[in-house]
């Protein structure tokens, strides 16, 4: 592989931390520094994820070790879906990706031209339409899905069957994040607020925002060949995390919808009078005490950084800071070595721990840093939805060229009209549709999706369930992007 180093420009990304206001415009502003990064390590990055995602899944509950040379290939796996009554068991073919991949890829479809994130499409199309075609999904992204239906994306105060929105700090948000921190690595404060955006719509408590900041922000520095040495990837990301903050306080409350989510947040019952904000400087303090600790665990065996953190058990296991931490200590460990390919191997076969998802952030971060050189041929191609990840690479690539620095694109979208009235509307003709196409799908039927786009069903296969009288209709379509999804409907024999 070829070593050679980029000139840094990690300065200049640390630099626009500070927007400027334009003289003449009035509009903030940063300044960009020149895009250094390759289309190579924006398709990296998302093979990468999808990779490490594909390879950590099937162990993701496993209780024994991985078997020899697990990462050289992938295998065909059997998995139990659904629970007691409504459960069945699903042969899941070599490279499928889960849940972590599916929400990346409908983030990307959400960064549209002129380098704009669309928080509501996002919440109002894409998250309630994959609970359809979800797999291995966390529980508070699936209630938050549905309770989006209910209420608006800044506003998505979820309780229910003890999942709460203001306790939500699982990794969910950082597990779909790549695509904004792909598109505006080199613009802090847009990436700061819309990973913001992409937070509140699914999970209210500060660290779900902090492990997707810590994992974004790393993105973006290996994206622009940070220092290598023991210590630099943790020092840019502590420094640059309290930037974000920073961003972050400054504008808070300017626009209604964040006072409300504001507001709405401290006086949550069981909050304690504590705000968001306060919260987040709290866990933002655990957090970098965390990064500042890496390089001493750096020569141990990670089994030890895994046992510090807590993430061999819950709950500590599924929160998105450790998750998070777990990730940079494994890049931070290999990623100079010759073969950095053994970050990944060592994230995915940890048993106990949160393997696909950390998987993916490793395999993300090290695509953004290699590109595709780092990625064995035999997985690169055979992973789910190979040529689809690539092409979306791409497509980042170009958003990334369109980005202005300016602080107002990412309040434009906030400031708008809330068109939530809008989705509702439609969302009702969609709901009557995956209902028809639940009932009537067959091989070749031609599917008009939403959000996908248009698809035929390849295949179609009956489970049975738990209950006598239910089944489950499993059908799997190819939509003409290239990505691949298997809906799941239950329904009542005879209805
Ligand atoms: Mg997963």
């Amino acid at each position: 592989m070829s070593r050679a180093r980029k000139k840094n420009p990690n300065q200049d990304f640390l630099h626009l931390s500070t927007p400027e206001t334009s003289q003449t415009s009035g509009e903030t502003a940063a300044r960009l520094p020149p895009l250094a990064a390759t289309s190579d390590q924006f398709r990296g990055a998302l093979l990468g994820w999808a990779i490490g995602d594909a390879l950590g899944w099937p162990l993701e509950f496993a209780t024994t070790p991985a078997s020899e040379g697990w990462i050289k290939s992938f295998r065909p796996w059997r998995k139990r879906v659904g629970g007691r009554w409504w459960g069945y068991s699903e042969d899941i073919t070599p490279g499928s990706y889960s849940d972590d991949t599916q929400l990346t890829l409908a983030v990307a479809r959400c960064v549209k031209d002129g380098a704009i994130f669309d928080v509501e499409r996002f919440a109002y199309l894409e998250l309630p339409l994959w609970l359809d075609y979800q797999r291995g999904g966390g529980r508070s992204v699936k209630a938050a899905a549905k309770s989006l239906k209910r209420r608006p994306w800044y506003a998505n105060f979820y309780n229910a069957k003890g999942i709460s929105y203001t306790r939500a700090d699982g990794n969910g948000v950082a597990m779909r994040n790549l695509p904004i921190a792909l598109v505006f690595h080199r613009s802090l404060p847009e990436m700061a607020l819309y990973t913001f955006q992409n937070t509140i719509s699914t999970h209210g408590h500060p660290r779900a925002y902090l492990g997707a900041l810590i994992v974004s922000v790393a993105v973006a520095h290996l994206l622009q060949q940070v220092p290598s040495g023991p210590g630099k990837l943790t020092e840019a990301i502590s420094t640059t995390l309290d930037q974000a903050v920073e961003i972050l306080k400054t504008v808070q409350g300017e626009e209604p919808f964040r006072s409300q989510f504001f507001r709405q947040w401290v006086d949550y019952p069981g909050q304690a009078s504590q705000s968001y904000i306060d919260l987040l400087d709290e866990e933002l303090r655990n957090a970098k005490s965390q990064l500042e600790q890496i390089s001493q665990f750096c020569s141990r065996p990670p089994i030890a950084w895994y046992k510090h953190l807590g993430a061999l058990s819950w709950p500590k296991k599924s929160e998105a800071v450790t998750s998070a931490n777990i990730a940079i200590y494994l890049v931070e460990r290999h990623c100079d070595d010759e073969h950095p390919w053994r970050a990944l191997e060592e994230a995915v076969t940890q048993v106990g721990s949160d393997t696909d998802t950390i998987g993916a952030f490793v395999g993300g971060l090290l695509g953004a840093r290699y590109g595709l050189t780092w990625l064995p041929d035999d997985l690169a191609t055979k992973v789910q939805d190979a040529a689809y990840l690539e092409h979306l690479g791409e497509e980042l690539f170009d958003r990334a060229k369109q980005v202005r620095g300016s602080v107002a694109d990412a309040h434009g979208v906030l400031v708008k009209q809330d068109s939530r009235a809008d989705w509702k509307e439609k969302r009702k003709g969609w709901e009557k549709w995956i209902k028809d196409f639940a009932q009537n799908a067959t091989p070749g039927l031609v599917v008009p999706h939403p959000a996908l786009g248009e698809g035929k069903v390849t295949s179609v296969g009956v489970k049975p369930t738990g209950r006598s009288n239910y089944v489950t209709k499993v059908v799997d379509v190819l939509f003409k992007t290239g990505q691949t999804c298997r809906f799941h409907m239950r329904y009542k024999i005879g209805e």
